[in-house]
């Protein structure tokens, strides 16, 4: 489907709320979005063992928050390589949407009202998404949680299964568990969340742009987005 209107959104959620499943979606329904999610440009870092990597890789373990400023360059980095923004001041601090009509998902960042604000000074975000599953039924479902590492592709053993079980269904390559799928880790990585959601979702509510989704698994989410997306950005 068409996008009529440029789409510049990102998706807020509790780990492991479907976050990557959504963009996923997203990307298949509307073929002009494209879509950055910031844990597997992270994970891709900690993998290729750069400089960042070996930065971030403690805090992610320990399901930690990677340092604002750090975050920040790495996202616009990713920005001005896809060509989304261009740095149009000679000191290169000032940054500019490259055109007002590239459609984009960001998932999994701004994750704190700091980078809301710093994000705000690049991209006006016309769309922020706040996707809501109670905690016990994420919790049961992170067990049975499988991701494609090279794509970020995620299955689930009971709800979205790979067709041959352990295999991804586009490149039969391996999936694996992510390792801060640990029960222990993801309590930490829940607490992080519960401690940074909400001044995160009252900076997009003042903006007018915070919209939120209820339900129970991805499924049950997917056409309601489906639906908004259509409502702001289509007709
Ligand atoms: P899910 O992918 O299941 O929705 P999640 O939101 O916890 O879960 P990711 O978005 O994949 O996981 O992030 C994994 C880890 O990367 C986080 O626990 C955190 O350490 C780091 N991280 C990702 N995005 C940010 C961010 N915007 N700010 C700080 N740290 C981040
Ligand atoms: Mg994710």
């Amino acid at each position: 489907m068409r996008l009529r209107k440029a789409a510049r959104v990102i998706l807020i959620g509790a780990p492991g709320v479907g976050k990557g499943t959504q963009s996923e979606r997203l990307l298949q329904r509307f073929p002009q979005l494209s879509s950055i999610s910031s844990g597997d440009l992270l994970r891709h870092h900690v993998k290729q063992r750069t400089p960042l990597g070996i930065k971030v890789e403690s805090t992610m373990k320990a399901g930690g928050l990677v340092p604002d400023d750090l975050m920040l360059r790495l996202i616009s980095n990713e920005l001005t390589r896809r060509g989304w923004i261009y740095s149009g001041h000679p000191s290169g601090n000032v940054m500019t949407l490259a055109s007002s009509s590239a459609s984009f998902l960001l998932d999994g960042f701004p994750r704190t009202a700091a980078q809301a604000e710093r994000l705000d000074a690049i991209v006006p975000i016309n769309l922020a998404v706040s996707l809501r599953t109670p905690l016990e039924v994420i919790v049961q479902r992170i067990g049975g949680r499988w991701v494609h590492e090279p794509s970020g592709r995620v299955y689930n053993t009971t709800f979205n299964p790979p067709r041959v079980p352990g295999r991804d269904d586009v490149t039969g390559e391996p999936l694996v568990r992510r390792p801060d799928d640990s029960e222990e880790v993801y309590r930490a990585r829940w607490e992080r969340f519960r401690e940074t959601s909400e001044p995160l979702l009252e900076h997009y509510a003042r903006k007018g742009v915070l919209w939120e989704v209820h339900g129970l698994s991805s499924d049950e989410i997917t056409p309601k987005l489906f639906r908004e997306f259509e409502r702001r950005f289509v007709e």
